[in-house]
């Protein structure tokens, strides 16, 4: 464990100590049983001992007898014929008749003081050794330790404030999630502020948005700024296999956090306990105690004991409206994709960190990772160091955030997968009726880049469109536009080769999604009006949809989405029809070189035009 090295310093003088304990242990208990050896003697040494009166007690048996001396050492001699033992033993003094017991053997004895020894040992090491643990827990430097105690083990982990804690900076681009956390953050600050006024402040806050937008940062940041610590635990820890612990974990939980208040317990992925209670069979008694157990306990501190708890989930439908209502998570604080802006941002926080050329226009990189969130753009940015490492270079370079930009849409270049020139020219064909389609169409937004180079993603090549700027609604024209430019890789195919692959799949399927949102939930057609025919119900994870229409309507839908996306295939195909010079000529460009930029699309394009026009005009 690498968090708990700094600690071990801590341990060696104990260590030392143990040694030092041990040997004297040891030395002192050698002695003892020398002492305690039995001395065997002659006949005549006891004799001897009798007239000098030396012998404090005997102990005759039928074989031999055991004597000691006054300093308590013990010996022992055969039994001779000795008519006149007694008398003498008498005369001499000694006391004789009570039994002397043998001293043990020496060798059981010293195994014996041995293992009571390593038992003490073991008992003073734990005992120590939790005491160190308490210690480093009240430590304000160390970064984090396991929770132990109680009967659910291991809870969570605390975060107490460490030096590389984070801070609302660190967070960018989420403006209005840090202006409502900020309160929190001053009511840690200074509690008396709202209890003076008799203020209760919110117990909990739900942190809701898509994975990577910076739920997680957010929370530290929290107690970053407000230097308290901060208890992390992910929802799925509480689930255990066996009923009743993940509640004794939540009881563990509120337990720790109320000996550290002010802090900030901070509960990932909620949903995973706080799923809505319902009847069906397939109940998880597991899951249902955990969330009561965590309701009791919001409900159980009263609002300014100062453990404030924060959750995230990218699935707040789905939780438990008991968690929702006031007293309990009662701030939902949305968490968005940034924007263009909020890109930059968080492109220049991730900047920072490392060496990156002074002339990097953050502004095209964030233009071009569109719709892409934090951690997605906190990857592009290391991607592109590593890139720059790989290529020996000093510096980040623009080209390399590029390059990564694409990496993380669209995954590496897969090296090893050689397409055959059939394939290659395909996919040409392909790649540029998607460009020719979009750029034929005033609406639609240029192509920035187009290649041909496999990725790990799966996609044999793509075309790269970037939005000159940040697009809040479509129209019906748009999108009608975008269904066209989708169905434009298949029409080009038709066009040319007379034939159709499967390189088309993902066209279609975001092609159907487009004109099914359409039918279903833009109201954009005449038939339907403004009815919603589905319902988003994952608004944040891939934004899945449920119908909530008759059978015979749905058959309607699938009639009208078909339709629409007939229509706009057709249209495609017309426009690459009547620019079937240019497609044969951009495509060529691609199929040699691999890769075409938007300005040398846009120059074979232009300048293809006026060969159209002049062959035109010549005929
Ligand atoms: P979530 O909890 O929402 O899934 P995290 O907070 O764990 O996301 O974010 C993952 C990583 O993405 C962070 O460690 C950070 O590097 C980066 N990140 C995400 N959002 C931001 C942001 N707004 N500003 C800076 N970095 C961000």
């Amino acid at each position: 464990m690498g968090e708990m090295r700094p600690d071990r310093k801590k341990t060696i003088p104990f260590v030392l100590i143990f040694l030092v304990v041990f040997g004297i242990m040891n030395v002192l208990i050698y002695r003892q049983f020398m002492q305690k050896q039995v001395s065997e003697v002659g006949y005549n040494v006891f004799m001897k001992m009798i007239d000098e009166k030396k012998i404090k007690e005997a102990s005759v048996t039928s074989t031999y007898i055991l004597f000691n001396d006054a300093d308590g050492n013990t010996y022992k001699t055969g039994l001779m014929e000795d008519s006149e033992l007694y008398e003498r033993l008498y005369k001499s003094g000694a006391t004789f008749g009570a039994e002397i017991v043998e001293p043990m053997n020496p060798l059981l004895y010293y195994a014996i003081t041995f293992g009571v020894q390593i038992l003490l040992l073991i008992i003073v090491w734990k005992i120590i050794s939790r005491r160190l643990m308490k210690k480093i827990g009240d430590d304000p430097d160390m970064m984090s330790f396991s929770m132990s105690g109680g009967k659910g083990r291991g809870t969570g982990r605390i975060y107490v404030k460490s030096k590389n804690d984070v801070r609302f900076r660190d967070v960018a681009g989420e403006e209005e999630a840090k202006d409502l956390l900020s309160e929190i953050v001053n009511y840690l600050h200074e509690p008396e502020k709202y209890t003076e006024i008799g203020a209760t402040l919110p117990k909990g806050a739900l942190l809701v948005g898509p994975p990577g937008t910076g739920k997680t940062m957010l929370a530290k940041a929290v107690a970053g700024e407000a230097d308290v610590p901060f208890f992390s635990i992910s929802g799925s820890e509480f689930v255990q296999m066996f009923v009743g612990m993940g509640a004794a974990k939540v009881r563990d939980l509120f337990k720790q956090a109320k000996e550290k208040a002010p802090c900030i317990i901070f509960i990932d992925e909620i949903d995973a306990i706080g799923k809505k209670r319902d009847s069906s069979l397939s109940t998880n008694d597991e899951r249902e105690q955990t969330l009561n157990q965590l309701l009791s306990e919001m409900d159980g501190f009263e609002g300014n004991t100062g453990v404030v708890i924060l959750a995230a989930t990218n699935r707040p439908e789905s939780l438990d409206p008991a968690l929702l209502r006031p007293g309990r998570f009662d701030r939902r604080i949305p968490v968005e994709l940034p924007d263009l802006k909020g890109r930059i941002d968080i492109l220049k926080v991730h900047a920072k960190k490392i060496r990156i050329s002074e002339n990097v226009d953050f502004e095209t990189i964030a233009k071009t990772a569109s719709g892409a969130s934090g951690a997605q753009l906190a990857n592009i940015v290391n991607e592109g160091a590593l890139k720059a490492v790989r290529e020996g270079r000093k510096v980040v370079q623009q080209e390399d955030l590029m390059e990564s930009v694409e990496v993380v849409i669209a995954g590496y270049q897969k090296k090893n997968k050689i397409l055959t020139n059939k394939e290659k020219l395909v996919v040409s064909y392909h790649e540029v009726g998607h460009a020719l389609v979009a750029a034929m169409q005033t609406q639609s937004a240029p192509v920035t880049k187009i290649t041909i180079i496999p990725r790990t993603s799966g996609a044999l090549g793509y075309t790269m469109q970037v939005d000159e700027d940040e697009r809040n609604l479509m129209t019906k024209t748009e999108i009608m536009n975008k269904i066209a430019t989708l169905s434009g890789g298949r029409a080009a195919e038709e066009l040319i080769f007379n034939e159709i692959t499967t390189g088309a799949s993902n066209d279609i399927e975001q092609a159907t999604k487009l004109a099914r949102a359409m039918v279903t939930r833009f109201g954009m057609t005449d038939e339907f009006d403004m009815v919603a025919m589905e319902v988003v119900t994952n608004q944040y994870l891939g934004g899945d949809t449920s119908l909530a229409c008759a059978p015979e309507t749905q058959t309607k839908i699938d009639h009208m989405v078909v339709e629409i996306v007939r229509t706009q295939h057709a249209r495609a195909k017309e426009i690459l029809q009547q620019n079937v010079q240019k497609l044969h000529e951009i495509a060529k460009h691609l199929y040699e070189n691999e890769t075409i930029t938007g300005e040398e699309f846009m120059d074979i394009l232009n300048s293809s035009e006026n060969t159209l026009l002049n062959g035109s005009s010549e005929e």
